[in-house]
């Protein structure tokens, strides 16, 4: 049996914030929001203890606008993203307002550098096309599921490609358009992925039990987001990725999309999720709770910051 994950807890949190990060690099960390919708004040805490750990240590603030998903992202909440952002306070040195080294900062902007990783992948033999639909894997799928609510990658393709591959049906076209496959990647079934987080201590996922097989690029043209994600952290420098404890399984899986594609991780800090009295996750259908509501309603940033520390 393996030891249970340690919990992130509120307790200490804020402290945490100042524990200097140690590496020799100079600090980069990011903000990485989704104009899937306003702002809510979870994303804001989780956001504000980005911006202290970049603060305390002397780093770099990107701001990234994860804009990748056109058929849930909106363009009318980019401006009002960054509007609120600037309100509650946040500073950030480099960001698609405000231009920097590693531009765009628009991820629908950065389609080459997707592709590039996805070749890289496809050539080391670490991904394979997958015609799945979500519904073949639900009714395929019997086994105890992931933690985040993915749904744990049954193999069909899987097994499929390995009679078959490799050959040049599948080869990537120069542009990827809507096809009629998705490409997964292959993880190492049994194998034990663990990091320690700055924030939740020692973390062990197993590979092929608490996550499975997962998509890197979509059937609609679309990267994934792990995919997506690692791209950009390497291609911006990130030294330090601040985010919520609910991402602490990506995190396994894009490890291995950082050793297939020879690089080298960042440092990882998962802050602990809001939840309700209800012990829900604060998401944005409170809309009660969005940036844009407190503020009309005469909250002020301070206000609505004073028992975060
Ligand atoms: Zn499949």
């Amino acid at each position: 049996m393996l030891p249970k994950r340690k919990l992130c807890s509120f307790a200490s949190w804020w402290l945490i914030a100042f524990v200097n990060y140690s590496a020799t690099q100079k600090y980069r960390g990011r903000l990485a929001p989704s104009p899937t919708g306003y702002l809510h004040l979870g994303h804001a805490r989780t956001f504000w203890m980005a911006q202290l750990r970049a603060k305390a240590n002397g780093g770099t603030l990107v701001l990234r606008n994860e804009d990748l998903d056109s058929t849930r992202f909106k363009m009318e909440f980019v401006p009002a993203m960054i509007e609120d952002l600037r309100w509650f306070g946040f500073e950030w040195q480099e960001g698609p307002d405000c231009g920097g080294p590693f531009a765009p900062y628009n991820q629908s902007e950065r389609m080459n550098a997707y592709h590039a990783a996805l070749e890289k992948l496809r050539a080391g033999g670490f991904i394979y096309p997958c015609t799945c639909s979500r519904k073949d894997i639900r009714r395929a799928v019997r086994a105890p599921q992931a933690e985040d609510d993915e749904l744990i990658y049954p193999g069909t393709c899987r097994n499929n490609a390995e009679s078959r591959m490799p050959n040049d049906e599948w080869q990537i076209p120069s542009v990827i358009r809507h096809s009629s496959f998705s490409w997964r990647f292959r993880v190492p079934d049994g194998e034990t992925i663990s990091f320690v987080d700055g924030n939740c201590g020692e973390q062990r996922f197993v590979a092929g039990k608490d996550f499975g097989d997962f998509v890197v690029w979509r059937g609609d043209g679309v990267p994934a987001y792990q995919l997506a994600c690692v791209a950009d952290d390497v291609a911006m420098q990130i030294t330090e990725v601040v985010r919520g404890a609910d991402l602490l399984v990506s995190t396994a899986r894009q490890i291995l999309l950082y050793r297939a594609l020879g690089l080298t991780p960042p440092a990882f800090f998962h802050c602990p999720l809001w939840l309700d009295e209800a012990g829900k996750r604060l998401a944005k259908r409170h809309d009660a709770l969005s940036l844009r509501t407190l503020r009309a309603r005469g909250e002020t940033p301070e206000s609505l910051r004073q028992n975060w520390l």
